[in-house]
């Protein structure tokens, strides 16, 4: 940790740590309710979390842009259906801009301790800029946030470059270069096209073979964009078509099974389409359940493999020798560029050691046996802090920007409920978490998730319950998880203490 004799000290009301789609949102919404009183530390030097992050060639969403976006800052001039990742990243700078967030943002600020001081019922979190004491601590953290960059044996020899996908290297020259791609997920079958047009060779190790449907995507017209900016309601009117048309898809995940075959259609289907070389098409086949893995959409990365220069290894990556990358299967592959398109640490959040309670307990020892919040929100024995994106908040079948402002919301009903009570200490009863996470348990039975036959990382690995993922419809997060119930929690105020 930073050595912080003599740093600056600096009091709010609310910390926010994190300063993407959560961090984002929650401090247009304060200011909107006349809450001005929060600073949001982020470790970075801009906004936009994985949108900031994530600037690997062919970054884009798989939720439309007219959905995957703030119901308060609904914006017209989206490019296409599925905008490019940094479509959305100056969006998210845009909204911090205009909603007035500049003042409340400070850069460079990585948590490295938040602790709660009991006596003086205030979090105090240290970061190397700075130390940062407020009554209210919310993490605005992301699942996306910390990249899984495994190490393979030999790699410190390797010739070549190695680098996660989030953590793209835009020196690294492509054009001609035989690059390596290490993983088959959501990353990785966006940068497999473009790897394909530009580097002389590319070679894929793909673990599992993922299912992939087609891309519904189009530029959107002059036409559109002036009628989304001009008619009242046109872009609430879309956004309420394609919520509703996602929640339908919430049936597969539950393995209905009519629905379930529908999907594995359409994505066979789609591949069927696309190679006609039946080995190939064998190998790009998974063997587990569809929605079990994310369900990706693309046109383009099955015609990739057509390609002469595309090699697809059947095998992970097994170690580095000398120029060579070795996949399991024992075959070697000279290459000049490794993408570790492998993912993101979401069960086990590198932030849930730095968060500690009065007592030294960090928020990794309460999630010993995996992650669990209160209404995803709220987590025992950790007085005034709160939690946006964290346990079962992400959806395999729709926006996760509708989880995010059910999130929102609920804090500014602790806010509220704060305010008109004079309390300053909330603390969610054990029962009631204990309640959420029997709740919770009872969902993720029969779901996808847990019965497809995967290995996937909306699971805890360790214990093997579904943490990371919301098992229900969207629109029933909001209806469970998005108001606050006083009575599932413990106030005090300073006047008790007092009298
Ligand atoms: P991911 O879905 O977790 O995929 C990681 C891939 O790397 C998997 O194929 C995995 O294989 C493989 N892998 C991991 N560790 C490995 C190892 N040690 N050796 C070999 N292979 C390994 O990660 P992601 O593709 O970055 O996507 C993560 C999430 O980000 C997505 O689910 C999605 O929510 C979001 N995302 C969205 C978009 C979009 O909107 N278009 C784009 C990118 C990311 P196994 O499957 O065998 O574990």
């Amino acid at each position: 940790m930073s050595d912080l004799s003599g740093a600056p000290e600096e009091r709010a009301g609310i910390i926010i740590v994190g300063s993407g789609f959560s961090g984002i949102g929650l401090g247009i919404r304060l200011l909107e309710e006349g809450e001005s009183n929060f600073v949001i530390l982020e470790r970075a030097q801009d906004v936009g979390g994985t949108w900031r992050d994530n600037v690997y060639p062919g970054v884009a969403c798989d939720v439309p842009s007219l959905l995957y976006s703030y119901s308060f800052r609904p914006e017209s001039d989206w490019s296409r259906v599925f905008a490019p990742g940094g479509e959305i990243w100056r969006y998210l700078q845009t909204c911090a801009r205009e909603g007035g967030l500049l003042p409340h943002l400070r850069f460079g600020a990585d948590v490295e301790r938040a602790e709660w001081d009991e006596a003086a019922r205030e979090w105090i979190v240290r970061t190397p800029i700075g130390v940062w004491r407020a009554p209210i601590l919310i993490t605005a953290m992301g699942h996306l946030a910390d990249a899984n960059v495994p190490q393979f044996p030999g790699q410190e020899e390797f010739a070549g470059e190695v680098f996660h996908s989030a953590q793209w290297d835009p020196s690294a020259q492509i054009e001609g270069k035989r690059v390596g791609v290490v993983g088959a997920g959501a990353s990785a079958i966006q940068i497999v096209p473009r790897m394909a047009e530009a580097a002389s060779e590319v070679v894929v190790f793909q673990r599992s073979a993922a299912y992939v449907i087609p891309r519904e995507d189009r530029p959107y017209t002059d036409a559109e964009r002036r009628r989304f900016a001009r008619v009242p309601g046109a872009i609430a009117a879309e956004r309420e078509e394609m919520f509703w048309a996602n929640e339908a898809n919430f049936a597969q995940r539950r393995m209905v099974e009519g629905a379930i075959d529908q999907a594995k259609d359409l994505a066979l289907g789609h591949l069927a389409d696309q190679v006609a070389d039946p080995e190939l098409r064998a190998a790009l086949t998974p063997d587990y359940e569809i929605g079990c893995k994310r369900v990706l959409i693309s046109n383009e990365y099955f015609p990739s493999f057509t390609k002469p220069n595309v090699t697809l290894e059947t095998s992970a990556l097994s170690h580095f020798d000398g120029t060579h990358a070795v996949a399991a299967s024992g075959e070697a592959y000279e290459l000049d560029v490794v993408v570790l398109a492998t993912g993101f640490e979401a069960a086990r959040p590198p932030f849930a050691p730095r968060i500690v309670d009065g007592e030294g307990r960090s928020l990794a020892d309460a999630w010993e046996n995996g992650m669990r919040a209160h209404q995803s929100i709220t987590v025992a024995g950790f007085p005034n802090l709160l939690l946006i994106n964290g346990p079962n908040t992400g959806l395999g079948h729709n926006s996760v920007v509708f989880v995010i402002e059910s999130q929102i919301e609920y804090v500014l009903g602790v806010l509220r409920h704060l305010r008109e009570t004079g309390a300053d200490r909330f603390e969610v009863t054990s029962s009631a978490e204990a309640a959420s996470h029997e709740k919770v348990l009872g969902l993720s039975k029969g779901t996808v998730w847990i019965e497809g036959g995967c290995r996937n990382w909306y699971v805890d690995p360790i214990t093997g319950e579904l943490t990371v993922t919301w098992p229900d419809f969207a629109y029933a997060f909001r209806e469970e998880n998005g108001t606050f119930h006083p009575e599932d929690y413990v106030f005090a105020s300073r006047q008790e203490v007092l009298a």
